[in-house]
């Protein structure tokens, strides 16, 4: 018996206990999400044993005929899913885009302009221990003390004083839209490549639920698995085929060996999913939902608890709650979620006078909860229960309450009834 219980069964039971947390908790990390049984199913697939180096028709390897028909599959479904002529569906994940993007466009010592990872940027747009941060020079962005959004009139200034070469617009953790128009104007005004990382909000895209940058930028980088709900992974957009040869380089031989087909088989299930209506309608539900936590979360009584919604409410699949004037710190906060069976991660915001491993707040997300099938009523509940477990007289009585709570909800949207 070749299967992996047998096999392995140490790795086995790791396997089936996480199987187990994600069906019995509620996952509200908002960069997650539930991939698909087909996804799963593609990525486990023997593609996984083909060496494929170079592109489609362009292959250093033979026996590549079967790998060509799917990583042409994930191109041709991307590029139609987002209005794009050109994709590289390679990057085997988020950052690899990012740096293979940035290795096309820059040189060492060439100075990027993104918004500051402690306002809501990525790692790769910048961070000193990054690549991003040691072969570039870095000019940050930040947001707004007053209603934390980003100020373009200060991106506009930053441009000028110092003139970049590449403008990212982009985000992790920045509950509002970017204006992406405005940062191309910019962009062209001194000269630079305007990049936009998607990797958020790609999923609301492709429902046609935010508008698309894939018009007004250069290059845009995603990841599969947010949002859009597919594999762990990352790609390449632009409307520019020139841009694309060097972006085809930049990834291979650039930066990557073999291309992971077993991952791109399931990106292209992925994007063949995202253009149908369940997808749409799965966004809408995400949108929903955050807009009723943070509607929820801004109630008096959580007021009266110190917390607060960074910039007011949301217009994406995440809410920031700024813990700064409670009795909680990120942390414990997080802390607090866990015990009650909703997973999420703390997270800096705006002057957040926390160190990065405590923080003031907390993200959460809906995606994954949408995914799972929630609709308004059932964030509602979750709303409610998370307004609950903030408060100052949370105790064992009530964290058992919501516990329960939490666990019928989880029962009610049964998640890989098949696995
Ligand atoms: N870009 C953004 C905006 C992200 O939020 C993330 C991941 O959190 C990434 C890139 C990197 O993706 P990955 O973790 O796949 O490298």
């Amino acid at each position: 018996n070749e299967r992996l219980a047998s096999v392995d069964p140490e790795v086995a039971n790791a396997v089936d206990a996480e199987l187990h947390r994600q069906q019995n908790t509620l996952e509200m990390i908002a960069s997650e999400n539930f991939a698909p049984q087909s996804v799963l199913e593609a990525q486990g697939s023997v593609l996984t044993n083909k060496y494929a180096e170079g592109y489609p028709g362009k292959r250093y390897y033979g026996g590549c005929e079967h790998v060509d028909v799917v990583e042409r599959l994930a191109i041709d479904r991307v590029k139609q899913l987002f209005g794009a002529s050109y994709a590289n569906v390679q990057p085997h994940s988020g950052a690899q885009a990012n740096s293979a993007a940035m290795f096309a466009l820059l040189k060492p010592g060439d100075t990027i302009l993104g918004l500051d990872l402690a306002n809501g940027g990525h790692l790769t747009h910048g961070m000193r221990l990054n690549f991003s941060g040691k072969l570039y020079n870095v000019v940050p962005y930040r947001v707004r003390e007053d209603d934390h959004l980003v100020d373009m009139d200060e991106v506009a200034r930053l441009a000028r004083e110092n003139k970049p070469q590449v403008i990212i617009a982009g985000w992790s953790a920045y509950p509002r839209q970017l204006d992406f128009k405005r940062f191309r104007e910019i962009a062209d005004e001194v000269g630079a490549y305007l990049m936009v990382d998607m990797a958020h909000f790609a999923g609301l895209v492709a429902a046609g639920l935010h508008p698309n940058p894939v018009p007004h930028a250069h290059v845009v980088t995603t990841t599969t698995h947010k949002t859009l709900g597919g594999p762990r992974a990352g790609v390449i957009l632009s409307s520019d085929e020139e841009l694309g040869k060097k972006f085809n380089s930049a990834v291979f031989p650039g930066q990557q060996g073999g291309p992971l087909e077993h991952v791109i088989a399931g990106k292209a299930v992925a994007f063949k999913l995202a253009a149908g209506e369940e997808f749409a309608d799965r966004q809408r539900r995400t949108l929903e939902g955050a807009r009723i936590i943070a509607d929820r979360l801004q109630a008096e009584d959580a007021r009266a608890a110190g917390v607060q919604i960074v910039s007011g409410g949301t217009d994406v699949h995440l809410v920031l709650v700024d813990l700064r004037d409670s009795e909680l710190d990120g942390q414990q906060a997080e802390d607090r979620m866990h015990e009650i069976g909703i997973t999420v991660n703390r997270n800096a915001v705006p002057n957040d006078p926390r160190p990065p491993m405590v923080t003031s707040g907390l993200r959460i997300g809906t995606s994954a909860l949408a995914t799972r099938g929630f609709a308004a009523e059932d964030f509602t509940e979750i709303a409610e229960i998370i307004a609950t477990a903030l408060h100052s007289d949370f105790d064992e009585s009530v964290s058992k309450k919501l516990r329960n709570r939490v666990e019928a909800l989880a029962a009610k949207h049964p998640l890989y009834p098949n696995l």
